[in-house]
């Protein structure tokens, strides 16, 4: 059987320390083709760009960078890079953890989902913000990738890693203290709260601009939610679907009962 083809990309550009690990860490599971965007994407959620050209450039043997989004590079890899259909999207290691509602907003997470739509099996991988070379995420993230290449559907999964205890990121932890380690949690996903607000300022020509958004507050400690799990300094798998209708149904059709019965 021919080695499994993964595709790896991220949402902080082809030049963040992050893809650099993953990319290496999967080498030793398959076939790694790599294509991220040009530049910093984060943010992106599952933005495509349809309105604009894109420009792709190889950098060295199975590197691409594309002047698009996260999503822009999957659906370009999967569609004209990958020779054939690649059996895992892996996209990471995000700077900065992707819990609960950053689901919507992360560029990592949308170019794994948009794997998983088209068929892949597809790994989502962030850790710790402002930590370089998160080698122990990558290693995480090989272990990962071989088991979801084993199973028998294709899973969408949410991965956040905290530094193991005792370690920073840069380590390569031996099997042995990945097997210390191993506090690895599935989760659901938790309530991500942030210190939102706008932030006016002038810029040096006297014009106002703004910064929305802000830095992270503690959010759900639950440990069964990925943001109690990281928290504690456990890893999260959560597990994702892309089905966003609600499970009850019933609010919205006694809404339009009473919608049919009482026009206008
Ligand atoms: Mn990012």
């Amino acid at each position: 059987m021919a080695r499994p083809l993964i595709l790896v990309t991220n949402d902080d550009g082809v030049l963040a320390p992050g893809i650099a690990a993953l990319a290496e860490a999967l080498e030793a599971v398959g076939e790694v083709v790599v294509c991220a965007p040009e530049t910093e994407r984060s943010g992106s959620g599952h933005a495509i760009s349809f309105h604009t050209h894109l420009r792709a450039q190889a950098i060295r043997p199975g590197w691409w960078y594309l002047t698009g989004t996260p999503v822009d590079c999957v659906y370009f890899a999967m569609m004209h890079l990958c020779e054939r259909p690649p059996d895992l999207v892996c996209s990471g290691i995000n700077a900065g953890y992707n819990l609960g509602s950053d689901v919507f907003y992360s560029g990592t997470v949308g170019a794994a989902a948009e794997g998983f739509l088209r068929g892949a099996r597809a790994l989502a991988v962030s850790a710790e913000r402002g930590e370089t070379g998160p080698r122990w995420a990558a290693a995480i993230a090989a272990q990962l990738a071989r088991r979801m290449l084993a199973a028998p559907a294709p899973m969408l999964l949410n991965c956040n890693v905290p530094p193991p205890p005792g370690f920073g990121h840069d380590v390569s932890p031996t099997a042995t203290e990945l097997a210390r380690a191993r506090r690895v949690h599935v989760t659901r996903l938790g309530q991500r709260r942030y210190k939102d607000g706008v932030q006016p300022r002038t810029d040096p020509m006297g014009r106002p601009y703004f910064w929305i958004g802000g830095p992270p507050a503690p959010g759900s400690t639950d440990r069964d939610h990925d943001t109690g799990a990281v928290a504690a300094g456990w890893v999260s798998i959560t597990p994702l679907q892309l089905d966003l209708t609600a499970p009850d149904l019933s609010g919205a059709q006694a809404l339009v009962a009473d919608l049919q019965q009482h026009a206008p």
